[in-house]
């Protein structure tokens, strides 16, 4: 793992630079990029992850440097340096690597960025977030390819007695990941064909299809296109009657639109 160059005593600290070692094609378009750090930088970088990615062939990104309060404090001027959030499929700080599926849609620096990715290339870590899961008797878990690492990590550590059922909205069979989930969890895959992501109402639609299960330990977790995961909120606030505690949906990426300007 590289650092960036500290700057005199302004209170602002480099942030951690990781190299990548090995890159995977996982599905036809789940890229997965194995990433090497110090075992502390890979123990932070997730579950979820803020991303700096430099531009494509940018050998020596400008990086950002980072508050006493988390803050990110970026260099003056252009830098060429995007924030994304992703989820770390695999944090293992004995080996020292995190693993990162990127979903290779086409756009945007990120997965400009993961296409390109080869052994050497580098990537910035700028602070690491939950998942918003919870344990409880009855899950659903609906998400799209973004969302799977995620559901991977959630269906992993689930207790073995849980029930219910995740919702996996993918292109098709080819895109389809194997999951290792508790017995009474079905994995349920829906395909879009060639519905273009974020303009499906699959998700939507196969949760409206569910009744609430039985008592009051339940947990609904919701991650896809931001237009689908508002309308599953509301059927599950609304039909459902789940209080906030009881759920967490959260769009993971807004169709036409960029998750922040790139630097
Ligand atoms: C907490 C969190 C965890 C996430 N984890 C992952 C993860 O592990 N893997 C992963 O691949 N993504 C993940 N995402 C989603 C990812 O951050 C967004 O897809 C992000 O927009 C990608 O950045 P970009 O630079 O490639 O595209 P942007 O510059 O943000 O967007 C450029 C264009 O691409 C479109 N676009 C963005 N994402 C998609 C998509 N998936 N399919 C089709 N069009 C798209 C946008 O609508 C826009 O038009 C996560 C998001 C959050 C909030």
């Amino acid at each position: 793992m590289t650092t960036a160059a500290p700057h005199p005593d302004d209170g602002l600290r480099p942030i951690d630079v990781l190299t990548v070692v090995a890159v995977t094609d996982v599905t036809p378009s789940v890229r997965r990029v194995v990433l090497s750090g110090t075992p502390t930088a890979v123990a932070a970088a997730g579950p979820t992850v803020n991303l700096l990615v430099p531009r494509v062939g940018d050998a020596a990104p400008r990086w950002p440097r980072v508050a006493k309060d988390g803050r990110i404090v970026w260099p003056d001027g252009a830098h060429g340096v995007s924030l994304r959030s992703y989820t770390a499929r695999r944090q293992d700080p004995v080996a020292a690597q995190v693993e990162v599926d990127f979903v290779l849609h086409g756009d945007g620096p990120a997965a400009a960025w993961a296409t390109a990715a080869a052994p050497g290339a580098l990537l910035g870590v700028a602070g690491a977030g939950a998942l918003g899961d919870r344990p409880a008797a009855q899950l659903l878990l609906a998400g799209d390819e973004t969302a799977l690492p995620a559901i991977s990590r959630i269906l992993a550590a689930a207790p073995a007695t849980s029930r219910g059922i995740a919702l996996l909205e993918v292109a098709g069979a080819a895109e389809e990941q194997p999951l290792s989930a508790p017995d009474g969890v079905a994995v349920r895959w829906l395909h879009r064909g060639d519905t273009p992501p974020g303009e499906s109402t699959l998700l939507a639609d196969a949760v409206a299809t569910i009744d609430r299960p039985e008592g009051e330990d339940v947990f609904a977790w919701v991650a896809a296109e931001s237009a689908a995961v508002r309308t599953i909120r509301a059927d599950l606030r609304g039909r459902w009657g789940l209080s906030r505690a009881q759920h967490h949906a959260i769009g993971y990426w807004r169709r036409g639109r960029a998750m922040s300007p790139a630097g």
